[in-house]
């Protein structure tokens, strides 16, 4: 089984339309919607994990527990960081840091989290190789580092410090737990974004995101449909 795990509504029900399947409701242990759906050759799972890192960690454990997921894949939208990016262009997560763990009074790194034996969690190798197939109409779809962190980004200063100390490409808040999560379960993962804002680079983060999250997410989705079928 597929698991399918998304922020928000909007993400989710871009790619449910989009994928054109038959949802079944199930009951679920958490507050979120949980679907399943057969699309292709593929039985697929799709969970509503709702916004931040332990909202995020939370669903992923609960469906690597409840269901046998062979691959996990977290869509949705993120924040640009690069001057080559913009709106409705895609990034596919090569690995993802924690930005926002900070330990660095013990003298560890921006990002890395303490007692851990890992800095960036990176994405399945054979996922990417498939995601590197994926195009999209008029935008770009690039392989590189996503960062995450309980925080929305839209500040100037902040998009290039991001930019410039993780050599990140997009923002988030909820891949690089999510990528936590599968690590410490041993499942295979990847994570895609389409760019719904600046993160504050042109002065109007939070106006452009609500413009364009529904158009963002239409193209995550149409990202995940190429995928399946190369999977
Ligand atoms: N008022 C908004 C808040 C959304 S928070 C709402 O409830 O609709 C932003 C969401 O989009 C998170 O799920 C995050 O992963 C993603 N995101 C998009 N742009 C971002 C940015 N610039 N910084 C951080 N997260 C961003």
């Amino acid at each position: 089984m597929i698991g399918i795990i998304c922020a928000m509504e909007e993400e989710l029900t871009s790619i449910v339309r989009n994928l054109d399947v038959t949802t079944s409701h199930i009951p679920s242990k958490s507050d979120f919607d949980v679907y399943t759906a057969r699309y292709g050759r593929h039985e697929l799972v799709f969970i509503l994990c709702g916004i931040g890192k332990v909202n995020a960690a939370i669903h992923t454990q609960m469906l690597i527990d409840s269901y046998s997921i062979e691959y996990l894949i977290n869509v949705g939208v993120a924040g640009s960081l690069s001057a080559d990016l913009t709106f409705g262009d895609v990034v596919v997560a090569s690995d993802l840091v924690e930005h926002d763990m900070d330990v660095s009074g013990f003298g560890l790194p921006l990002g890395q989290i303490p007692r851990m034996d890992v800095f960036a969690f990176k994405s399945d190798p054979i996922l990417l190789e498939c995601a590197d197939k994926i195009k999209i109409a008029n935008h770009k779809t690039v392989i590189g580092r996503i960062v995450s962190g309980d925080q929305f980004i839209d500040s100037k200063e902040k998009a290039e410090f991001l930019h410039s100390h993780f050599n990140a490409l997009a923002c988030e808040m909820e891949g690089a737990a999510i990528a936590h999560t599968c690590h410490v379960n041993n499942i295979p993962f990847i994570v895609i974004r389409a760019l719904s804002d600046m993160a504050g680079r042109d002065g109007v983060a939070a106006h452009s995101f609500e413009e364009l999250k529904n158009m963002t997410a239409n193209h995550s989705s149409n990202v995940v449909k190429q995928l399946l079928a190369l999977i």
